[in-house]
């Protein structure tokens, strides 16, 4: 598939998004922040979530706006975080675990969060995959026995349908569950079209995992992206980050797993914040996530109650942080 048949279609490239101008007349003090900041990670906030931030505040701006922070050093920073560079047996594949392999469709996303844990892509790097390496990346998760495939990215919606679909059908027969790991039903619900859904649908079992960190994320449009994920017996889950001044609050997130499972999507992970290099201003100490967890979990039914995990530094995968703070006295 050609590079021009490879994005989204749907408008500008991943649609519309507020500029540099825009930013500044609202929040003037942010000039040196965007310049430098834009520089390592860009700066990319689409209108339908700005709409969103400008009416929710401090919670959803802190995600997409820039801060001079981010050039400043933290104790245990790390350009890999979550340790999957030593999991690369190919370009655009991440392969921990024998169950499953990521494929990165994209390094592109319709926002940037400043806290991502893959923020720290080297930018001389390609954005997306060659022809070649794409075709090398199928084949090696189609051949490598895993139960199920994550597409991911950067947002793999990024992308467009027929690369997505091309993929899944590659995949099937031998990968029997693919996964989709999606911010663009919050940060770009339109992105999530009929025709989209119908396609996904079509190709059962897909299931699509996505990312809201505050209820107040969840407008009428992301609403009716979801429901129409789900309305096409698509399962929905949500993983969430712990960010502090974001969501570090038992009734933030409290209100926000109601507000996920009413709308029938499963809140399925919280993510205690990764030692991400530029990201140390979202971080959360763990003793004080072990407190808002618990807060959390007297407060919402087991259904509403996600798990709170943690991605080792060293690349051994999720553990959970209540368990591993229990651990001792056992
Ligand atoms: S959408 Fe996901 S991959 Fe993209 S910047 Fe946000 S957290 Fe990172």
């Amino acid at each position: 598939m050609s590079r021009d048949a490879y994005h989204d279609d749907l408008g500008a490239p991943r649609g519309p998004v507020v500029g540099r101008p825009e930013v500044l007349r609202r929040f003037p003090e942010l000039a040196a922040a965007w310049d430098l900041a834009d520089r390592v990670f860009p700066v990319r906030i689409t209108r339908s979530f700005w709409e969103r931030a400008l009416a929710a505040g401090a919670p959803l701006m802190r995600q997409v706006l820039p801060d001079v922070r981010e050039l400043e050093p933290f104790d245990g920073e790390r350009v890999d975080p979550v340790g999957e560079r030593r999991f690369n047996p190919l370009p655009w594949v991440v392969h921990k675990e024998p169950s499953r392999v990521l494929l990165l469709v994209t390094k592109r996303c319709h926002l940037y969060c400043r806290y991502c844990f893959r923020r720290t892509h080297d930018p001389a790097d390609a954005e997306d995959p060659s022809p070649e390496a794409w075709d090398a990346a199928i084949r090696y998760a189609a051949a490598s026995g895993a139960e199920e495939v994550i597409l991911s990215g950067g947002d793999p919606l990024a992308a467009r349908d027929a690369v997505l679909f091309d993929a899944i059908d590659r995949l099937r027969p031998t990968i029997p569950v693919i996964r989709i790991h999606t911010r663009a039903p919050i940060t770009r619900p339109d992105r999530v079209t009929p025709a989209l859904v119908a396609g996904l649908a079509a190709r059962a079992p897909v299931w699509t995992v996505v990312h809201c960190n505050h209820a107040d994320e969840l407008s009428p449009d992301v609403d009716a992206a979801l429901a129409r994920l789900v309305d096409a017996g698509l399962p929905v889950l949500n993983q969430a980050v712990l960010l502090a001044g974001v969501n570090d609050d038992p009734e933030a997130l409290a209100g926000l797993c109601r507000a996920l499972v009413r709308r029938r999507v499963f809140p399925y992970y919280l993510h205690h914040p990764d030692a991400v290099l530029g990201a140390g201003h979202f971080a959360v100490d763990r003793a004080r996530g072990l407190e808002i967890y618990g807060a959390l979990a007297r407060r919402v039914s087991g259904v509403a109650l996600p798990r709170y995990v943690l991605d080792a530094p060293d690349g051994s995968g999720k553990r959970d942080v209540l368990a591993d703070a229990r651990a001792p006295l056992v």
